[in-house]
């Protein structure tokens, strides 16, 4: 079968990218049957935007990407963020967890003295 460049408009960002022969060769060998629908910098970017870690069972969680409610900077969490309740990174989260375990500011009751 002859290849043929094609041109695709990106479903994601509109722009239209080439689907070149070599592609769609590559494509026809790993059996895909879709043309792609995004293009490169968009697969690029949705490739960062989910990441997986490994759940201990063998398989994968899903994680999402959030915004640190704390930093602002990129969390990554193994739930879909509702916007409700605020996401922190792990740097974030571990902080704020050393911050909980912190003994109180305020004197520890003296009940047992007298
Ligand atoms: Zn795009
Ligand atoms: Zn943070």
């Amino acid at each position: 079968m002859e290849y043929v460049d094609r041109v695709i408009p990106c479903v994601n960002c509109g722009k239209e990218f080439i689907f070149s022969s070599r592609d769609q060769q590559y494509y026809e060998q790993k059996g895909f049957k879709n043309a792609p629908k995004r293009c490169r910098e968009c697969r690029a970017l949705l490739k960062r935007e989910r990441q997986f870690v490994p759940d201990g069972n063998g398989g994968k969680t899903e994680l999402f990407k959030a915004t640190c409610a704390d930093c602002g900077g990129p969390a990554y969490v193994p739930f879909k963020p509702t916007g409700i309740k605020p996401v922190y990174c792990k740097d974030c989260f571990v902080a704020s967890k050393i911050r909980a375990a912190e003994p109180q500011t305020e004197p520890p009751s003296q009940a047992w003295a007298t």
